[in-house]
């Protein structure tokens, strides 16, 4: 999708008070010679940036409003080194909220509804952005935070919660409790918003059965506002993301090479009115493509296609390029099989390959033997590899309400 004159006025906008700021970005901005910005050429010659430059600019190197106008941080941890600072004016407190109460509107959700928020308060974007949105809307707020099980289902009980917000493994994991306590009947749960981790469609279909609910994809980065800023709407053909507050490229992650709409690759978002810490053409790692056409709700934004998975979560076999939704969307198809999944990568000197294991579960009504065999033929038509695979019982393999690590590569240990 072509930056629009709107979105082109509003990045030259930015890139003045970047550069008036003294930020940072100013200081890079500057050296490339980047002044204004006019044209979609213009546009084209802003340098990406990424996770490690908010590093660099830690912790408040990308402030680009004098200390009066910051009324609240918030802080992405990362896997490695140091955290991320991002200052939010009060115009982008709104701005996000304002954001994510279309995003529930969008879900159908309504003033009526309670909604029962289970995403981390404190320094994370998370449970605040699900809260503010919700007050926006004008629906009842139950600010549960993770965790407490036991009180999670009381709540939703005996308040009789109408949306469920919550990371995917959460959802599940109260979808199974519900279903081993038997309390399907009490429960009045209509629609869930869950947060944008890729996810299979085994375990969409097993929230969505379990607990009779509806569920929505919710997209958004700590970086850029948190979640909320684009999600899926009733007829779930991608997720619409709100185009007069960012601009979404869809880039090559190898080469930097912008992609047609419809080609995969790395999403970039272009902040373009964002004023504690605008950023312009950062680079999320997530994976994903922008589709093609209007969406036949009539909405008019562009729309992400479900998040394939981190093009820093890639791994290769063979020189084949793997990701770990393309082995959930396998596992989803095999008749007894769980989500869960471990992965094992190794180099057999010998005969110079690379050697690739998969460890599944599976429930006792299968053949273990059999249902190896399964996942083994899949894996060689759909990935052209052919793995060794183990199947272990149920429950085997360790879960975390926050992420697993799945794929352990011992080539060059
Ligand atoms: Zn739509």
């Amino acid at each position: 999708m072509r930056i629009s004159p709107e979105q082109l006025a509003l990045v030259d906008r930015q890139v003045k008070r970047i550069l008036d700021s003294g930020n940072y970005y100013s200081k890079i901005y500057r050296e490339a010679g980047i002044r204004e910005v006019k044209t979609e050429e213009d546009f084209l010659r802003i340098p990406f940036t990424d996770k490690a430059d908010l590093r660099n600019a830690y912790p408040l190197g990308i402030q680009a409003v004098p200390d009066e106008q910051v009324v609240r941080i918030h802080s992405s941890s990362g896997t490695t080194g140091k955290p991320v600072i991002i200052p939010y004016t009060a115009r982008d407190v709104s701005d996000w909220a304002t954001m994510f109460a279309r995003c529930y509107e969008i879900a159908g959700v309504t003033a009526k509804d309670r909604i029962q928020i289970t995403p981390g308060y404190g320094l994370w974007t998370a449970g605040i952005g699900f809260q503010a949105g919700c007050e926006k809307l004008g629906a009842m707020a139950i600010p549960m935070g993770p965790g407490n099980t036991e009180k999670q289902l009381q709540m939703m009980i005996d308040l009789g919660s109408t949306v469920l917000c919550a990371t995917s493994s959460y959802a599940l994991l109260l979808a199974e409790e519900i279903n081993r306590r038997g309390l399907r009947d009490k429960i009045r749960l209509k629609k869930g918003i869950i947060g944008s981790e890729r996810w299979s469609d085994a375990k969409r279909n097993y929230i969505a059965r379990e607990l009779g609910i509806e569920l929505y994809d919710i997209y958004g980065l700590t970086e850029i506002y948190g979640p909320g800023i684009g999600i899926n709407c009733p007829e779930q053909t991608g997720m619409h993301l709100f185009d007069d507050y960012l601009y979404t490229e869809i880039i090559n992650p190898q080469t930097g090479e912008v992609l047609p709409d419809g080609e995969e690759g790395e999403i970039v978002i272009t902040t373009l009115v964002k004023e504690g810490a605008p950023l312009l053409r950062f680079r999320t790692h997530d994976l994903s493509r922008i589709l093609p056409g209007d969406c036949p709700c009539g909405r008019r934004e562009p729309r992400l296609d479900t998040i394939r998975g981190r093009s820093d979560d890639m791994f290769k076999v063979h020189g084949v390029n793997m990701f770990p939704s393309q082995v959930e969307e396998i596992l989803g198809m095999v008749d007894g099989v769980s989500s869960e999944y471990k992965i094992d990568i190794a180099h057999d000197d010998s005969n110079n390959r690379d050697i690739i294991m998969v460890t599944a579960e599976a429930d006792g009504r299968v053949d273990f033997s059999r249902t190896a065999e399964t996942i083994r033929q899949l894996f060689k038509s759909r990935m052209n590899v052919t793995p060794k695979v183990a199947i272990v019982s149920l429950n085997t393999l360790p879960r975390s309400e926050k992420k697993t690590q799945r794929v352990f590569d011992h080539r060059g240990d």
